[in-house]
């Protein structure tokens, strides 16, 4: 027994997903169809989005924005969990791949919940905050491109609501952060967010080695 986080074994993380994971059909035929991709390790892994969709029945969210979707499973996840009025304003570049995310989104019968907006992600917070989107989200998840995580994470701290959970996704980034000699653009921003989420006093925070490291993020 030992009173740190476990370091799963395949076998230990199997049987973690034999007995917690429950995937929706469409669910489980996206994330196949995208494992057969080039950039397939870009996917969320399904216990975390079960993870998500728990964290948004949790605390009732009903706006959400999802900052990076690629072909659409951590959204999926997230508007699954959310009442019928629920909606995500979802933020990415690509147009291929969100087409992609469309069409399971449409089986699932979620497709009217989710606003997807084709273009950076930093223009996209902006209008919503030009549009008086300011203190209006419940959740939110910043998945896209790690150099502008800290842009991400300011603007969508102006979004949130009181209360309000903001979840990061790769703040473990394969253990890179912890390796001083890797110091390439993606890793130092990922570790110089850490850092400043750590001292920063208008959230509380929390770091849990759920895949590859999610950061909660609860504006005060
Ligand atoms: N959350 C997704 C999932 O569950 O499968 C994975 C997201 S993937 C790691 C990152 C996504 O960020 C890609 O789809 C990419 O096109 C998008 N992205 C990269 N740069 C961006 C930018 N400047 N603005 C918006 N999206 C961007
Ligand atoms: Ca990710």
């Amino acid at each position: 027994m030992s009173s740190r986080t476990l370091n799963l074994t395949e076998q230990l993380y199997q049987y973690l997903l034999d007995v917690s994971v429950k995937e929706t059909a469409v669910q489980k035929t996206l994330r196949i169809a995208t494992q057969g991709m080039q950039q397939s390790n870009m996917q969320i892994a399904p216990e975390q989005g079960q993870f998500m969709a728990f964290l948004v029945k949790l605390t009732g969210a009903r706006k959400c924005l999802e900052i990076g979707v690629f072909t659409g499973y951590s959204a999926l996840s997230v508007a699954q969990a959310l009442p019928a009025d629920g909606k995500i304003i979802a933020c990415d570049v690509n147009q291929e791949w969100t087409d992609m995310a469309r069409t399971y989104w449409r089986n699932a019968g979620v497709e009217k919940k989710i606003d997807l907006r084709i273009a950076p992600a930093i223009e996209t917070l902006q209008q919503l905050l030009d549009d008086g989107g300011q203190s209006s989200f419940d959740f939110a998840f910043i998945d896209a491109d790690k150099t502008n995580y800290d842009r991400y994470y300011e603007s969508t701290l102006r979004l949130l609501r009181s209360g309000g959970l903001i979840v990061i996704d790769n703040t473990l980034w394969g253990g890179d952060v912890a390796n001083i000699r890797v110091q390439d653009e993606d890793t130092r921003a990922i570790r110089e967010l850490n850092k400043k989420l750590l001292n920063d006093r208008r959230v509380d925070m929390t770091l849990l080695p759920v895949a590859d490291g999610l950061t909660l993020v609860r504006k005060l």
